[in-house]
């Protein structure tokens, strides 16, 4: 009987620690579970914001990301193609179409600036390659809706050889509808972004040239400020706040007030303005003085632009152009600022087919910016990229004789007087001083 009794005792101690283990077993799955779901959102597949430092596609401030959305299904495989082939969500662009409305990102104070009716005419020129159809659609509907009809001249589309059916007798057929406005040039070969800017200026007959992205959306009372500021001196040149277009949900999104910079490998960046500067009546309204320009988006008079030299012809595809030019206009008797009264959105595009960035392009135009326009600084851009001391930049001749023909001041004198945040190295390195004293005001 008492052995009966031990084992019936032992038994139910033996049930009970079963059902003990299988119930914190239980409870530990449950936990898990619930620690995946709630983390699941950090296991998608990883989608790499790299914005380019050097152009405006870059619009990170203070080094913070955009956004990722919730609502973003990253297993659909029509986001993952239409980002791999336009660094954009196509699916959310075709849904908004041809046209949508932006919130209004200015300031109180900018909304209630009026500006004279009589102000120069502008012609806008944006020039595209393999563009998504509906963002370069909503380009071209924006400005012709948020630009007063009696000052847009012109838009000047320049088609770089892209290569996407939609973007030929669609896009001519969807054209029509903006009667007249349009002018729409096809480049016989891939020309890059420089050039064909260029093809676009040759065209145009407006007073001011207004130069955008193809997937940009202006807001409202977008041009008058920049049309104003430049009616007032022809050598000013001026740039409108870049408000971001998050490329996942196409949220358009307002940024503070910002300038532009770089750094000695000549990376474009943002700075911040320090709430000082923004002090007194005109608040942050106030035009900023710009060291740089991301490039993407400007107006400058055409006769000007002409005057000045364009452009670098012999720069290819893509960046590098918006600093040369930025010193060009600075060094030689201008002057460029961002209007925080115009503003107009970009959509800060994910790396993708199209915008495979052609760094040896890149590293060539940097070092014609270098050669032309640093002067004995340009032992900094050296340091920072040293494989491109030897590396040859082509013919530079054409824009050594421009600079001396506009008599632009020195290097020196825009470190002093523009950009004196830029700091030189002081480790000075002896050959690779000796390297470019040899070699003059020579490219290699
Ligand atoms: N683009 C062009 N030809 C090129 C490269 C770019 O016409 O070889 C156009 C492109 O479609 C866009 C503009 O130039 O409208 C600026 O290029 P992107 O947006 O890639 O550069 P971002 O300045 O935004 O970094
Ligand atoms: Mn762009």
């Amino acid at each position: 009987m008492k052995n009966i009794l031990i084992q019936c005792l032992f038994c139910g101690i033996l049930a009970t620690g079963l059902w003990t283990t299988t119930l914190l077993l239980l409870v530990h799955l449950e936990q898990e579970d619930t620690l995946e779901k709630e983390t699941e959102g950090h296991n998608r597949p990883p989608i790499t914001h790299v914005y380019q430092q050097t152009h405006d596609s870059d619009r990170t401030i203070n080094g913070k990301c955009p956004f990722l959305s919730d609502n973003v299904n990253f297993s659909d495989p029509e986001l993952i193609q239409g980002l791999h082939q336009y660094g954009l969500n196509v699916i959310i662009s075709r849904r908004l179409g041809i046209q949508r409305e932006v919130p209004d990102s200015r300031d109180k104070i900018c909304q209630r600036k009026h500006y004279p009716r009589n102000l120069p005419t502008a012609s806008v020129i944006i020039c595209f390659y393999n563009e998504e159809f509906n963002t370069l659609l909503r380009t071209v509907s924006s400005v012709v809706n948020l630009s007063p009809q009696h000052l847009l001249e012109e838009i000047i589309l320049v088609d770089d050889k892209s290569e996407y059916d939609d973007l030929k007798n669609k896009l001519d057929y969807h054209l029509e509808i903006f009667r007249g406005k349009i002018k729409l040039v096809r480049t016989k070969k891939r020309e890059g972004l420089i050039r064909s800017r260029m093809i676009g200026a040759s065209r145009a007959s407006g007073d001011i040239l207004v130069f955008l992205d193809s997937h940009c959306e202006v807001n409202r009372v977008w041009l008058e400020p920049l049309l104003h500021a430049i009616s007032r001196d022809h050598k000013m040149v001026v740039c409108p706040i870049v408000d971001i277009i998050n490329e996942l949900t196409l949220d358009y999104v307002a940024v503070p007030v910002v300038r532009g910079a770089f750094d000695w490998s000549l990376n474009f960046r943002w700075d911040n303005v320090f709430s000082y500067e923004l002090d007194g009546p005109e608040g942050p309204s106030k035009p900023v003085r710009s060291p740089a320009m991301s490039g993407g988006i400007f107006a400058i008079n055409r006769h000007y632009f002409n005057e000045l030299g364009q452009y670098d012809k012999n720069m290819d595809l893509w960046g590098g152009e918006n600093v040369e030019l930025s010193l060009r206009i600075w060094m030689c008797g201008g002057q460029l600022f961002i209007l925080p009264c115009s503003r107009v959105g970009h959509i800060s595009k994910a790396p993708s087919l199209n915008r495979v960035i052609n760094q040896s392009a890149l590293s060539r135009n940097l070092l014609r910016v270098a050669h032309v326009w640093l002067d004995e600084y340009k032992e900094n851009f050296f340091l920072q990229r040293p494989s491109l001391l030897y590396v040859s930049c082509g013919n530079i001749s054409e824009r050594v004789e421009l600079r001396k023909r506009l008599g632009c001041k020195s290097f020196q004198w825009y470190l002093d007087n523009i950009f004196p945040e830029l700091e030189p190295f002081h480790t000075q390195r002896k050959d690779m001083k000796s390297f470019l004293l040899a070699k003059g005001e020579n490219a290699p």
